[in-house]
């Protein structure tokens, strides 16, 4: 069964790789409008449903099992439906094993620090899944579009010197290269924007009166350096797809395309990991028996000694009833 869905998640989500060691062009290799093989947002719905129960499967045994973290990091655009994408996709797990980290502009603090320090503080912890909402990539990304926030960064010796973005491209790696070798699987996903796609949404958010806190000016003023930001993103995704954490691409114009491969790559992470309950040992098995029996003997008059035992057998009897009628009614409900 697992296989199965395995098989069919990966390819659905080979094509939005970003193949280590190889070079892309954002603009002429990933189209923000890719109907990704499939046409109708109904199907494109139901998909993204058993994918929520899917992650929710798993995230249960990866925290029972304690040994793995997973930190997915989602960058994108003002616009590009990071909100809505963390929204989904986290709807069916459980609040305990999931958190978000929000990464706005540093603060004081934080640029006291090499500029690392802020994304480690925030990291999974085994069992945990974690959500970079904006991430270390920033690094990468708005400092390097906006020079001015390198400098503030005061970096010792000349900090505009070209070499910086290639010292943090392989700084990156061997950053994210120790996380997973110490069992913390990377997840990397950039929502692929278009510019008139973010033009309708930035103008939606103007035009609904709900919408308008989500607007800002300097949304507008951001969208002035779109070319800027291509190129950043096209450096990005060839020098930082690697083996251990590759990029995703996802093509961001229709929302619940989005959502549904934001998913698929989360779940695609998780199958792979594989985690299971732990085992209980042979003498830990003894000591449930004996708490079993002990439980048993406080049953009260007339009560089953284990309900739970009994409403199992109850609902296997009746079972069996139903399908030796033969005519198991449509839409019955079964357990
Ligand atoms: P938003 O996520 O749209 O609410 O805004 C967060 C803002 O913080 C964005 O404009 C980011 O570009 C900015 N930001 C995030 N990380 C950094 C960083 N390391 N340096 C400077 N600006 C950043
Ligand atoms: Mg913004």
């Amino acid at each position: 069964m697992t296989d199965v869905r395995a098989g069919r998640i990966e390819s659905f989500i080979k094509p939005l790789r970003v193949v280590p060691g190889g070079q892309v062009n954002l603009a002429e290799d990933f189209a923000p409008g890719h109907g990704v093989g499939v046409a109708k947002k109904a199907d494109g719905v139901e998909l993204l449903q058993l994918g929520i129960e899917l992650l929710d499967e798993y995230q249960r045994r990866l925290a029972a099992e304690q040994t793995r973290g997973v930190l997915v990091c989602l960058q994108a655009l003002d616009a590009g439906g990071k909100d809505g994408t963390i929204r989904h996709v986290m709807s069916g797990m459980s609040p305990q094993g999931v958190r978000v980290a929000n990464f706005k502009v540093p603060s004081a603090e934080e640029l006291d620090h090499d500029y690392l320090w802020r994304y480690a503080r925030r990291l999974p912890r085994r069992g945990e899944i974690v959500i970079f909402n904006r991430s270390h990539y920033e690094e990468v990304l708005v400092v390097r579009v906006h020079p001015e926030n390198l400098a503030r960064q005061r970096l010792p010796g000349p900090a505009e010197d070209s070499g910086v973005w290639k010292r943090r491209y392989r700084e990156i790696n061997a950053w994210e290269r120790y996380l997973s070798d110490n069992g913390f699987t990377i997840v990397k996903l950039f929502l692929n924007l278009s510019k008139e796609e973010q033009r309708t949404r930035f103008l939606r958010r103007i035009d609904v009166p709900e919408r308008n806190w989500k607007f800002s000016a300097a949304d507008v003023r951001e969208r002035a350096y779109w070319d800027d930001y291509q190129r950043a993103f096209s450096h990005m995704l060839n020098a930082t797809s690697t083996r251990w954490a590759p990029w995703y691409v996802v093509p961001a114009d229709h929302k619940w395309r989005a959502r549904l491969c934001a998913a698929a790559v989360l779940a695609h992470a998780l199958i792979d990991i594989d985690p299971r309950y732990p085992q209980t040992s042979a003498p830990a098995r003894r000591d449930l028996a004996k708490a079993k029996k002990d439980l048993e003997k406080e049953a009260p008059r007339g009560a089953p000694a284990d309900p739970y035992e009994a409403s199992l057998a109850d609902r296997n009897r009746k079972r069996t009833k139903k399908g030796g009628q033969g005519k198991r009614k449509q839409g019955s409900v079964q357990s």
